[in-house]
């Protein structure tokens, strides 16, 4: 296993590498990552897996402080994965040029996660382009627990460059709760009052296959989940796979969540 610093290293490392896969992530690695890049490693000759907490994403200057780290753990993970490189760049060499121009959501794209954390996602699209502008990989793979970002990356930077963007499906723990990074922040019976909350999503979508009233149910469900589990629900809506449009339909669509649980953000879909 290769593990390149910098963009000269990089460079260097990638001049003969064909049919790449790049999984990019921000650390704290888990089997959701896990299962990411073993998908990569099936589909790809090499695999690269980059470790860059990205300030720019981060609408908060505490989520980023306290944002969990462990670079120690995650090279150890990584070699025994067998992964080919490992980048783990300073801010300074991804922010080494400045964009003329800026990256802006579309109003319409402003929903869920866009709407609630200003500038978040700027900063992840913005990542993406200078990761892929150096990486150049075939294909990246990226989670649909942020079902959110892998849509916006796709319609905002895939069409500049040659790769595939393949989603991977969720991976969650043995109580259904998705596996996050931010997991590693909360205590074990907050793990569990979260487990619970998107056990009853699951229980909700089945109840409303035939239903219409959708709206009505999601804010008398969000009342349910705040006074039963101790929770603030920032958003709970039922929008479609492919736009992210507002729908009654639960065919083609997924019911996504943001709540905290002792003060840390999570997020979901279903
Ligand atoms: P992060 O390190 O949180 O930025 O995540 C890096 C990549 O791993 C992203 O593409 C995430 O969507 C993906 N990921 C995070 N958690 C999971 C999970 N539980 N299952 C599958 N993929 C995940």
């Amino acid at each position: 296993m290769k593990i390149l610093l910098n963009n000269n290293d990089l460079n260097k490392a990638l001049i003969r590498v064909h049919n790449l896969g790049f999984v990019p992530t921000m650390g704290s690695l888990h089997k959701g990552h896990i299962s990411l890049i073993k998908k990569s490693k099936i589909n790809c000759n090499k695999t690269l897996v980059s470790i860059f907490v990205n300030p720019s994403q981060f609408n908060n200057k505490l989520d980023f402080k306290k944002y969990p780290r462990n670079k120690k753990k995650d090279l150890k993970i990584l070699k025994e994965l067998k992964v080919d490189f490992v980048f783990t760049p300073k801010t300074s060499q991804i922010y080494n040029f400045k964009r003329k121009i800026k990256i802006k959501i579309r109003e319409k794209d402003k929903v869920l996660c866009a709407k609630f954390r200003k500038g978040h996602f700027e900063g992840v699209i913005d990542v993406m382009d200078r990761l892929t502008k150096l990486i150049k990989p075939n294909k990246i793979f990226m989670g649909e627990k942020d079902y959110q970002q892998i849509y916006l990356i796709k319609k905002y930077i895939d069409k500049k460059y040659r790769n595939k963007i393949i989603n991977c499906k969720t991976i969650r723990d043995k109580n259904q709760l998705a596996l996050s990074s931010r997991n590693k922040l909360l205590k074990k019976k907050d793990l569990l009052r979260a487990s619970k909350i998107i056990k009853n999503l699951k229980i909700l979508k089945k109840k409303i296959k035939n239903k219409t009233n959708i709206v009505k149910i999601m804010n008398n469900e969000i009342k349910i989940l705040e006074k039963t589990y101790q929770t603030k629900v920032e958003y709970l809506e039922m929008r479609t796979k492919k736009n992210l449009k507002k729908t009654k339909k639960i065919n083609n669509s997924k019911i996504f969540i943001a709540f905290y649980i002792n003060g840390i953000r999570l997020i979901d879909n279903i």
